[in-house]
């Protein structure tokens, strides 16, 4: 794109003030350095249910930004230009359809419920070689991810294919003015997103108004209702269904859903007159970026995802983000069908490498290699990933964040493998996405302005100490708190900036926590008292504390007769500044209890206004949890705090929520028993019949509870329940896959995930406790590994 700020209030209606910058790219996202990347960029600032980015425009154009899009009036710095509008998004929305009305080339729109980024990316590759197209980037197919994906265009590709995703009425009508495909293609329909529709047809019926103005339109009569819906609508022109192109052969794709998929691409080659595609297997589409440990101490990113420039400058965003204090080490190969000449290609890549911080590149290619002099790091060249993986020093990567990325014949995987940290096979899966989702449930609950600390005691509730905490940084919570200073201190080693409170604090690690800017939760005189002396000890002034009211739970804080003492307390010690005063409650999830809770509510309100009018500043007073954000909105104050739900659980089973971790292994032997034989200690497993078993490398020192032998809890083998047979061993069981056809060592087995009846809440209940326990009882010898789209 390539807009005057002027032009753009012409487009988009609105009003246009300052210097008439030049736009070639848009940015909404303060943290992301895509702002220098691409040139030219606009900043968008909109104002959200809790967030307003309009506080970053000065930062901004400190950073070299001179356009912005706004739904305000800012302060505009000298040589900027502005253009206020009333909604952001809209704004955008119609400069994209501006765009895309003089776009030359064919568009195609993607929409249905599941499999539109893997039918995306398939197609892509099915496109006939040396055609320049463009793809949206992951799955950008909101209401401002969609308009964003299409001011990426350039402009002169011959195809471009974007995502359309809704979740209620009204979503495509705005999608399909900006998109306008002249190809639609549909993928599965199902109740992802129905939250919002009255029934399926609804649905259907929303989606199929994307296709109101194509001309060539494929689906699959597989997936009723939406089929016939279709088949009928659009009888004029000629649907494709896919159903009636060949079948791949099972041994080739061996999933319904992926043959299925595999039909559409042939309709999609079909109705386009381009060759049929040859599909040798089901392309393995890891659409996600892994984050791990890597070797010495490094840590690995892995983004399999296809590599253009797009998701180039999207990884190294990541990367960015990730490696906060390390060095960063990109390993990027080759770059094709960008329609790009290599001078132009590889030239952006080392501008775009540069200003991303990377000091060192691992080019793998012979074309990269070519271009070595553009590139003004530290670097070395391979002509292949098995040279590099032979080649390459290990010391080299010491304690540093390695980025991945390579397009998908460089095989990427085996250099991921190789740089990985030998562990146990058994993994704790976190889906950062999920996370991220919960997050935003509960911000939407929250009132404008209301502060946020996110709990990340005990590991972040098992999850991991350091990533969760760097993503709930990059999201812009206010505060994370820890149980005790160590955890504290290791999240401040692993770069993370952000205010820490500790919960437990105690006298002994005082000095620890001033050292790393901590800060304590004060429950009594003592504390405040030996906090005080520490501080001076530090040389510090004024070093901001939390003070804990009791208000009925009994642990720790000051109670209601204390609050005399304790402002008279605070008034005599000026090295502290109380930044905050809260209480916990200790039934915000039992209905049963809730005239208890509103007392207690009631009773913060008093003691801890009395406080804050004790002190000459203001203080911020919180005493919500994620069940009373949930069920006491009167509960907020200043600031919530946010636990539980952050990884998934409601106060009870709330669908809205998508549960974060997965416990993976893989089996390590399977046997075949006659009936009459037992297993495990004690024979306690009796076989009543001849039984498949596999024995499985998890046990109660992993943090598989015991009690869950003997058929009380089952894992899923290839979809299948499996139970477990006699008693969980110290580091490992047996679990019973009779019947469940083709297993074999090596095969994947889920202990728990978010699938229904394998989840934590089922688990608890087996157990007789909450997910709290089981989760962080994941022991930790089992390696974490983060996901990410
Ligand atoms: C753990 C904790 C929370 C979070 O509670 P959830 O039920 O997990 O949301 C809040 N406040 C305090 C003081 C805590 O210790």
């Amino acid at each position: 794109m390539n807009y005057k700020l002027s032009e753009i209030a012409a487009v988009v209606g609105g009003k246009f003030t300052g210097c008439d910058a030049e736009v070639r790219s848009v940015v909404t996202d303060s943290r992301s350095l895509s702002c220098e990347l691409g040139c030219c960029p606009m900043f968008v600032a909109m104002r959200g249910a809790n967030h307003d980015s309009h506080g970053f425009v000065a930062q901004m154009s400190a950073r070299g930004v001179r356009a912005f899009l706004v739904e305000r009036d800012v302060e505009c710095p000298a040589d900027c230009g502005f253009v206020r509008v009333d909604n952001a998004i809209d704004a955008l929305q119609r400069l994209a359809a501006h765009y895309r009305a003089q776009f030359r080339g064919t568009v195609v729109g993607i929409t249905g419920s599941n499999g539109k980024t893997v039918i995306k990316e398939w197609i892509a590759e099915e496109l006939p070689a040396g055609m320049k197209y463009y793809r949206s980037p992951k799955s950008y197919n909101s209401q401002l991810g969609v308009p964003l994906s299409v001011l990426m265009l350039e402009g002169d590709e011959e195809l471009a294919i974007f995502e359309a995703g809704i979740s209620k009425p009204g979503e495509m009508e705005r999608l399909e003015r900006i998109i306008r495909p002249d190809v639609v293609v549909f993928t599965s329909i199902g109740d992802a997103h129905q939250e919002n529709f009255l029934n399926l047809e609804q649905k259907c019926d929303e989606k199929m108004v994307l296709a109101r103005n194509a001309s060539k339109i494929v689906y699959h009569s597989y997936y009723e209702p939406l089929g016939g819906m279709v088949a009928a609508r659009f009888a004029d022109r000629k649907p494709f269904d896919a159903a009636a192109f060949p079948e791949v052969p099972e041994s080739v794709i061996g999933n319904a859903a992926s043959r299925r998929n595999a039909q559409i691409v042939e309709a999609f080659c079909a109705a386009m007159h381009y060759p049929a595609p040859s599909f040798a297997s089901a392309p393995t589409l890891p659409m996600r970026l892994e984050v791990k440990e890597g070797i010495n101490d490094s840590i690995l990113i892995n983004d399999a995802y296809n590599l253009d420039l797009n998701s180039l400058a999207l990884a190294l965003d990541y990367l960015h983000g990730v490696a906060l204090n390390r060095r960063r080490t990109l390993v990027l190969s080759d770059i094709s069908q960008s329609g790009l000449s290599d001078d132009e290609l590889y030239g952006r890549v080392a501008g775009m490498v540069a200003r991303a911080g990377v000091d060192f590149l691992i080019g793998i290619g012979p074309r990269l290699k070519r271009h070595a002099g553009l590139f003004g790091c530290d670097k070395e060249f391979y002509a292949s990933t098995d040279e590099c993986i032979a080649r390459i020093d290990r010391r080299a990567v010491a304690g540093r964040a390695i980025l991945l990325k390579g397009a998908r014949d460089f095989r990427f995987e085996k250099l991921a493998h190789a740089l990985a940290r030998r562990s146990h096979t058994t993994v704790l899966e976190v889906d950062l996405d999920a996370m991220t989702h919960n997050l935003n449930f509960f911000r939407s609950k929250l009132s404008f302005g209301t502060k946020l600390v996110a709990m990340v005691k005990a590991g972040s509730y098992g999850a991991g100490d350091f990533e969760v905490a760097q993503l709930l940084q990059h999201q812009g919570v206010d505060y994370l708190a820890v149980a005790f200073a160590d955890e504290g201190v290791l999240l401040r080693e692993r770069g993370i900036s952000m205010p820490v409170v500790v919960l437990n604090a105690d006298a002994d690690s005082f000095d620890q926590m001033i050292a790393n800017r901590l800060e304590p939760e004060i429950y009594s005189l003592h504390s405040l008292r030996a906090f005080a002396g520490a501080v001076v000890h530090a040389g510090e002034s004024r070093y901001p504390i939390h003070i804990k009211l009791d208000t009925g739970m009994h642990r720790l804080g000051f109670m209601d007769d204390e609050v005399g003492a304790l402002c008279k307390a605070l008034a005599e010690t000026p090295q502290v500044k109380v930044a905050s005063v809260f209480s916990h409650l200790n039934c915000a999830d039992m209905p049963e209890e809730d005239a208890y809770t509103r007392a207690q509510i009631a009773l913060f309100d008093r003691m801890s206004a009395r406080v804050a009018a004790s002190l000459p500043y203001p203080v911020i007073r919180h005493t919500a949890n994620s069940a009373a954000i949930e069920r006491f909105p009167e509960a907020q104050f200043d600031m919530c705090r946010l636990g539980l739900g952050l990884y998934g659980f409601g106060y009870r089973h709330n669908g809205m929520l998508r549960p974060v971790s997965t416990l993976r292994t893989r089996i390590v032997q399977v046997k075949h028993l006659p009936a009459g034989d037992a297993v495990g200690y004690g024979r306690a497993g009796k076989l009543t019949r001849e039984t498949t078993t596999a024995t499985i490398p998890i046990g109660y020192a992993d943090g598989l509870d015991r009690h869950l032998g003997c058929g009380r809890w089952s894992v899923l083998v290839a979809g299948s329940s499996a139970p477990i047979v006699g008693r969980i061993c110290m580091d490992s069981c047996m679990v019973d896959i009779t019947g469940i056809p083709g297993v074999k060592e090596g095969d994947e087995v889920v202990v728990f995930s978010p699938e229904p009846g394998n989840d934590l809440e089922t688990m608890a209940r087996v157990l007789d406790t909450i997910p709290y326990e089981i989760m962080t009882s994941v022991s930790g010898r089992v390696k974490r590994i983060y996901l990410k789209e």
